[in-house]
C-alpha cells in the first residue's frame, strides 16, 4: 500500500499538516531514504520542496537566513563574503555533486549525524535555527538544537524554516578542514572549522573554532576562542593551539579511526585551518 504524501505550497499549509499527527519530513531525501533501505518510512511523507521562499540564502539587518530548502550546490554558487568561505568549502565535500544538489544544509543540521560536516562551521559561525509551527516560530541557537548523535530539539509539529548566521564586519574570514579515509565522498574523521572577525587595527575581536566527528555532538572550543582574542588577525595563529584545548571532545575508536588517531589528526586539522584562516 502507498503511504500518504504531501507536497505543500506554504508553510502555513505545512505547519498544519505538522498539526494533525506525525509526519516525516522530506527536503533532500540523501539521509532519509539511505536510512531505511530495504524498509519503509514509518510515518507519512511530507515533501517540503515546494514551499515558496524556502530557497535561497537572504541578507538581513540582523545577518544571514539560510531557507530550509536551500542545496550545498546553492550555497557554492551563492555570492557570499569571505565569512562564508568555510561553508562553501564544506559543501563541495559533501558526497559528490549529485547529493550536493540536493541535500540540504537544513537537513544536514536535523539529521544531528555526530559526522555532519555542516554542523561545525554552522557553530563556529554562531548559528541558530528557526522553527515553526501553528503554535508559532522560535529561534534555538545551533547547540541547543542538536542534543545529540540523531536528537534534536525540533518537535513533532515544528518545521525547521531556516538557519541564521549572525552578521560580522566585512574583515570576517572562515577556514575548514576535513580528513575523511579518502579525499572525496567520504564520512569524516574529523572535521574543523574556524571563524575570526577582526577590528580595524586588525586584532582579532570574535572567534569560533569548532570540531566535528569527534564527539557525539560537534564542539567547540572555548578555551582556544578565548586565546585568540586580541592576536593579530594575519599572523600565524597555529601556535595559539593548546592541546588541552581539545577536552571538549570525546573521540571514539571505530573503523574510521582510533580516539587517539582522532585526537592526533583533530589537533592537526585546527592548525591547519588557522594557518588557513590568518592567510586568507
Ligand atoms: C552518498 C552520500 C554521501 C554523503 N556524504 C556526506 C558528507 O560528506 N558529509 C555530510 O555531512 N553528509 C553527507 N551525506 C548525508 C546527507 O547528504 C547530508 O546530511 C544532507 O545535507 C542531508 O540533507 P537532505 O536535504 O537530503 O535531508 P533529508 O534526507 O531530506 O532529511 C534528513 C533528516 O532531517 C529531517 N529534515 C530535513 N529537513 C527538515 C526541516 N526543514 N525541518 C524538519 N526536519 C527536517 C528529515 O525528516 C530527516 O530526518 C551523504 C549522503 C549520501 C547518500
Amino acid at each position: 500500500m502507498l503511504h500518504r504524501f504531501e507536497r505543500p505550497q506554504t508553510i502555513a499549509e505545512a505547519a498544519r499538516l505538522l498539526a494533525s499527527g506525525p509526519w516525516a519530513v522530506l527536503a533532500g531525501g540523501t539521509d532519509l531514504y539511505p536510512a531505511h533501505v530495504g524498509r519503509k518510512v514509518a510515518a507519512p511523507l511530507l515533501d517540503i520542496t515546494a514551499i515558496a521562499g524556502l530557497r535561497g540564502i537572504r541578507r538581513d539587518d540582523g545577518g544571514w537566513a539560510i531557507g530550509a530548502t536551500t542545496t550545498w550546490t546553492d550555497v557554492v554558487r551563492a555570492d557570499l563574503p569571505p565569512l562564508f568561505a568555510a561553508l562553501k568549502a564544506a559543501a563541495r565535500e559533501v558526497g559528490g555533486v549529485q547529493i550536493q544538489n540536493t541535500g540540504t544544509v537544513a537537513g544536514n543540521v536535523c539529521n544531528a549525524s555526530p559526522a555532519a560536516d555542516g554542523t561545525p562551521v554552522l557553530l563556529a559561525l554562531g548559528a541558530s535555527v528557526v522553527l515553526r509551527s501553528e503554535r508559532g516560530e522560535r529561534e534555538l541557537p545551533l547547540d541547543e538544537f542538536v542534543l545529540g548523535s540523531r536528537r534534536t530539539a525540533r518537535a513533532a509539529d515544528e518545521l525547521v524554516v531556516a538557519v541564521r548566521i549572525p552578521a560580522r564586519s566585512a574583515r570576517a574570514r572562515s577556514a575548514f578542514a576535513k580528513l575523511g579515509g579518502r579525499r572525496y565522498l567520504t564520512i569524516s574523521i574529523s572535521t574543523v572549522a574556524v571563524v575570526v572577525d577582526s577590528d580595524g587595527a586588525g586584532a582579532i575581536a570574535e572567534a569560533g573554532v569548532a570540531v566535528g566527528s569527534c564527539s557525539a555532538v560537534a564542539r567547540r572550543l572555548p578555551a582556544l576562542e578565548a586565546r585568540l582574542l586580541g592576536a593579530a588577525a594575519g599572523t600565524d595563529l597555529a601556535r595559539l593551539l593548546d592541546p588541552a584545548d581539545l577536552a571538549p571532545l570525546a573521540p571514539i575508536d571505530d573503523l574510521r579511526g582510533s580516539a587517539a588517531y582522532r585526537g592526533d589528526a583533530t589537533a592537526t586539522l585546527v592548525r591547519r585551518a588557522l594557518r588557513d584562516v590568518a592567510t586568507r
